[in-house]
């Protein structure tokens, strides 16, 4: 083997990326082969081959930046959120009133009589002397409260005067639920009831 051909294997040898053949090739020649060796020294002792490493290093480095870029961002978007859902729910609890109202609507009436009721009396719910079923969170359920005095007996009108739910007892201290009355429409309710003071619910 001449000495060109182990210069040029050399750069190989001394980056260790040849074959166990080669090595054996280029060890057996600088033996007996001054030139060769002194070259070989000269090639480990260049410090170009140590200033490869940290370029290198900056190479395997790269990715793991652009991965805590990444993470950095999921870390930024999620201090976002909880922020948001933060402020949101402030709001909501600032204004659970008005939440309550559209998740669980209700609306009272009080009857207050001296004397037992012969004819219908219209029952108001919070001042209005109708109810209209706006949410579909509507139960359409009459509840007579279990403090009040008695049964009542109720009925339920439409807005041309028509009676659609007919002399419907509700027990004190249960509901009745008020089936086929529709969403949207105006229902005025009157109401029956022994002496005494009535809190009546609709739910
Ligand atoms: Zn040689």
């Amino acid at each position: 083997m001449n000495c060109n051909t182990i210069k040029d294997l050399v750069p190989s040898y001394v980056d260790g990326i040849c074959s166990e053949e080669t090595i054996e090739l280029v060890d057996d020649h600088i033996q007996h082969c001054k030139t060769c060796q002194d070259y070989l020294n000269m090639i480990q002792q260049q410090p170009v081959y140590v200033q490869e490493i940290p370029e290198k290093v900056e190479k395997a480095v790269k990715p793991f930046k652009k991965i805590n870029r990444k993470r950095y961002m999921q870390v930024v978007s999620a201090i976002a959120i909880t922020f948001m859902i933060t402020v949101i729910g402030g709001f909501v609890i600032q204004d659970v009133g008005a939440v309550n109202q559209i998740f669980f609507p209700m609306k009272s009436a009080v009857i207050n009589t001296e004397e037992d009721m012969k004819e219908w009396e219209p029952l108001k719910f919070n001042d209005q002397n109708y109810l209209i079923f706006k949410s579909i969170f509507w139960k359409k359920k009459i509840t007579n409260y279990a403090n009040n005095y008695g049964d009542v007996l109720l009925r339920v009108k439409d807005s041309s005067g028509n009676i659609v739910i007919d002399e419907v007892q509700v027990p004190n201290g249960k509901s009745v639920e008020l089936t086929g009355l529709k969403r949207n429409e105006q229902y005025f309710f009157e109401i029956k009831s022994p002496p005494g003071q009535f809190l009546i619910n609709a739910t």
